[in-house]
């Protein structure tokens, strides 16, 4: 959820982030990628695959990966490093009647009994809700914070899913961050990328420090916020599956006179729509050749619809559409899309991310509030509704 006008510049600040190693492109904070982890699916997967896979869900423009992966009768290359001719070479599985030498790294299940769900409330909430520009407020009312919400429904969901034989994990327990380290502590990355985006203008002090501060609360709550949950997700938990729980909202139709919105609807993102600008980091490249080969798209795409239906059954919200190249229509139901995320990037397994509700809408708003007021239990009780939905979801989806 992102009210007001920033969107665009918070993605311009991630987008101008970037930090060269010896010959490494890598995003902020991001590490170089050890292309030889991929060994293990040498000959796993056949060509005709790898390339409905890009084309359907991890980049369907050609001219956005041309230039990073050579597609050849025997295997796609992909480029280590920009400016580089250093290529990993990729070899396909010969047809579908020769027996692989990488055993399927897991089946898709379908089946809830067992299967590690982590829980993860988008934001963090609470007294960081105003930085991590997840919060609003009208006139006396008390402030909308998406993380608490998020979490509301996340701990909602728990005792839940434990009852269908599921085992669930929270990412996040408390409006806290997972991560340790706090603005501050970037404070030298950010001067050192303030002195390259502002050049001479670097002179002017207000200028200077507004950039730098916001440089520094970005990679805390956008940033290393993420990393510390992927390294939670990906080396403890190690679920089967990530649901990513988010309110959204929408621009304000003007940022001086705030009127709540009219528009109320839902969509389901999957990781997919790398695009050309993303593919020259290498980390990014490393993530969607990774993902593509664990093939979890397949599991993210048939659980996403699943959770589309039942969103759209449950709340009787229309679905949302994107306009713009930064997201690609997954499938044949409306409300599913594939973005490149963080957070559904680098989290090693299946991640289906929610986006329901415009939380600054007419029709929800006040329910935002009653929620605020009295909390869970009441009959017009929107995190009890968000919950049902994704239970249904998940139990529709298991039974297929
Ligand atoms: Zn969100």
């Amino acid at each position: 959820m992102l009210v007001g006008v920033d969107r665009n510049l918070i993605y311009l600040l991630l987008c101008f982030s970037f930090s060269f190693g010896l010959k490494a492109k890598t995003t902020s904070l991001g590490e170089v990628p050890q292309w030889s982890d991929l060994d293990i699916f040498q000959e796993s997967i056949t060509r005709s695959e790898f390339i409905h896979s890009l084309d359907t869900v991890y980049c369907p423009r050609p001219e956005w990966w041309s230039a990073w992966i050579s597609i050849k009768e025997d295997k796609a290359s992909i480029r280590k490093f920009p400016q580089d001719d250093d290529w990993y070479d990729l070899y396909f599985k010969k047809d579908e009647k020769t027996p692989s030498s990488f055993t399927k790294a897991k089946s898709v299940s379908t089946n809830l009994r067992g299967l590690t769900i982590a829980l993860d409330p988008g934001h963090i909430g609470g007294a960081w809700s105003a930085m991590e520009k997840r919060h609003f407020s009208l006139n006396d009312d008390q402030p909308v914070k998406e993380g608490d919400l998020a979490l509301a429904v996340a701990k909602n969901l728990v005792p839940a899913l434990k009852d269908l034989g599921a085992i669930p994990v929270l990412v996040r327990k408390k409006a806290e961050p997972v991560t340790q380290n706090r603005p501050q502590h970037f404070r030298e990355v950010a001067v050192e990328w303030a002195q390259t985006v502002l050049g001479e203008d670097y002179n002017n002090t207000e200028k200077k420090n507004i950039l730098i501060r916001e440089r520094q609360e970005l990679l805390f709550y956008r940033v290393d916020e993420i990393r510390a949950r992927a390294d939670l997700i990906n080396h403890s938990i190690k679920p089967d599956l990530v649901i990513s729980i988010h309110f959204n909202a929408a621009a304000w139709p003007d940022a001086e006179k705030r009127e709540l919105v009219g528009r109320n609807d839902h969509h389901i993102l999957v990781n997919g729509c790398y695009m050309g600008g993303e593919l020259a980091y290498d980390d990014q490249r490393f993530e969607l050749i990774w993902r593509l080969v664990n093939r979890w798209s397949v599991m993210e795409q048939g659980l996403a619809e699943s959770l589309s239906h039942s969103f759209s059954q449950v709340t009787g919200m229309p679905t949302f559409s994107y306009k713009g190249p930064n997201a690609l229509k997954i499938g044949e139901v409306p409300g599913v899309w594939a973005r490149n995320l963080l957070a559904n990037r680098i989290y090693r397994c299946p991640v289906v991310f929610l986006e329901p509700y415009i939380a600054n809408s007419l029709s929800v708003y006040p329910r935002v509030q009653k929620w605020i007021k009295e909390g869970e239990g009441n009959t017009f009780d929107l995190v009890s509704e968000y919950t049902e939905a994704v239970l249904l979801g998940l139990q529709n989806w298991s039974a297929e």
